[in-house]
């Protein structure tokens, strides 16, 4: 077969995977992966949290592929901004959008709107050090705060707010949230879950890590918890989560500055507040026997100066790209989209499992691709480097962003692997060497 020529939009772990796949091929073909940030990784660097540095060693394997002579990163170029997809598509004989969900899924409840509710995408990403969000000032001066939802985010989030500021110094946090933190008035957390405990998502590593912390104990209401005999007939991490739900539940720790409340059964009904949140009403569920739950009827309120729904991610919408709204995720089969438009990873099946299951989805559209796509005379990088030209744009390359990593490594303090840049100026000047 003759070479392809592809474009994939979007340098996290689908982008990278799928790369890896293509240019494994004896084929030759050639891969530009086109991200928006003048940095790449995606989720590794703006979502994975910045305490879960062994996760993030993954980014050696994308740098293996990143530096391979037939694949190219152009960072610091967005679609929509500064190139259409139409071009992309007539640049090269197929496109993949690999774009992930970097959009909160929405709380639709009365008062959701409120000053003070932040979505788990822009909390995350504001303590990663994304730069859409460096702005955001989150209040940590109140007592309560509220993370809804049973998922490894929502896990993530109150493990950042609960831990001290030793716990948070080799790790690689935003500078600018490491003050606010470090001065937070927090006393409780409550993470919400609307359904039990056998039925949450997080998985057991990540529910055990809160049960270490230094400064804050675990309350789980034994009642909550299924009896111990039906232990054997779980699955999924509740085989493992439930035990070690039970384990908290019967060593409560009383000496911390910090109390995280585990409670289940509990659905939002209404963010309250006049101008800004003050707290939830929630309705007491049941569970019934399909797993699902009902409600009861029984409403109570919990107060609350930050609400931090991580109820889920939405993929962000593209022009012209059929969409679905349910699953947040463009309309495609088996991943393609359309004849040499195709997508993986999140943007293709919504936001679900870990950053390795982007490769055998990375492997699935590369193979597609391959089978599917006629190579065609289009100009491929070359025609990229010749508007990225006339447009005057300053793309950034893979050794202009090593340039941005030695910084941030160098200006790193106190055993932190990084002191990351957080505006796009800083790391294209880095970059550049302006
Ligand atoms: P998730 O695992 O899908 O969890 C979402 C949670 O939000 C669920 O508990 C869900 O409850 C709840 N929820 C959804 N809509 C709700 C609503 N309207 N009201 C109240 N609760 C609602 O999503 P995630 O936590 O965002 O994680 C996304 C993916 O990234 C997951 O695959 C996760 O494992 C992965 N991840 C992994 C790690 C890690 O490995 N350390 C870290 C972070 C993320 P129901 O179950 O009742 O729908």
């Amino acid at each position: 077969m003759t070479a392809l020529k592809i474009a994939i939009i979007g340098a996290g772990p689908a982008g990278y995977y799928t790369a890896e796949a293509l240019t494994a091929s004896p084929c030759g073909h050639t891969v530009d992966i086109i991200d928006r940030l003048p940095t790449p990784f995606g989720l590794i660097r703006a979502g994975v949290a910045p305490d879960h540095q062994s996760i993030k060693a993954v980014a050696k394997r994308y740098t293996a592929t990143a530096e391979r002579d037939n694949v190219h990163f152009v960072g610091n170029l967005a679609l929509g901004r500064d190139i259409t997809l139409g071009e992309l598509r007539t640049l090269y004989d197929a496109v993949v959008l690999a774009t992930g969900a970097g959009g909160d899924r929405k709380l639709n409840i009365e008062g959701a709107n409120l000053p003070g509710v932040i979505g788990s995408a822009t909390f995350v990403g504001w303590y990663n050090s994304h730069p859409d969000f460096t702005d955001l000032n989150p209040n940590l001066h109140c007592g309560h705060v509220a993370v809804i939802g049973n998922g490894n985010v929502a896990v993530d989030v109150v493990r950042i707010l609960a831990k001290t500021q030793e716990e948070l110094a080799a790790t690689d946090l935003a500078e600018h949230a490491r003050p606010g933190l470090a001065g937070s008035k927090i006393t409780d957390i409550y993470m919400l879950g609307r359904r039990g405990p056998e039925d949450a998502k997080y998985t057991p590593k990540e529910i055990g890590e809160l049960a270490k912390l230094e400064r804050a104990r675990v309350l789980v209401d034994p009642a909550d918890l299924p009896d111990a005999s039906l232990d054997g007939t779980l699955e999924g991490p509740a085989k493992k989560t439930v035990p070690l739900l039970r384990e908290i539940a019967a060593n409560p720790r009383t000496d911390a500055e910090i109390t995280i409340h585990l409670k289940f059964y509990a659905r939002p009904m209404a963010v309250l507040g006049e101008d800004s949140v003050s707290g939830l009403r929630l309705e007491r569920t049941a569970r019934q026997d399909d797993g699902s739950v009902m409600g009861t009827g029984e409403t109570f309120t919990l107060d609350a100066g930050l609400v931090i729904p991580a109820i889920g991610y939405l993929a962000s919408r593209i022009e012209d790209v059929p969409y679905d709204p349910s699953q947040g995720a463009f309309i495609n089969t088996d991943g393609l989209i359309e004849p040499g438009l195709y997508c993986v990873g999140w943007a293709r099946r919504g936001p679900t499992g870990t950053i390795g299951t982007n490769k055998p989805d990375g492997s699935e559209i590369a193979k597609r691709i391959m089978d599917e796509v006629q190579p065609s005379d289009k100009p491929g990088r070359a025609g990229l480097d010749g508007l990225i030209r006339d447009r005057g744009l300053k793309a950034v390359t893979f050794r202009d962003w090593t340039k941005i990593d030695a910084a941030e490594q160098a200006a790193a303090k106190q055993g932190a692997p990084r002191a990351k840049f957080s505006a796009i100026d800083d790391m294209v000047r880095v970059a550049k060497g302006d």
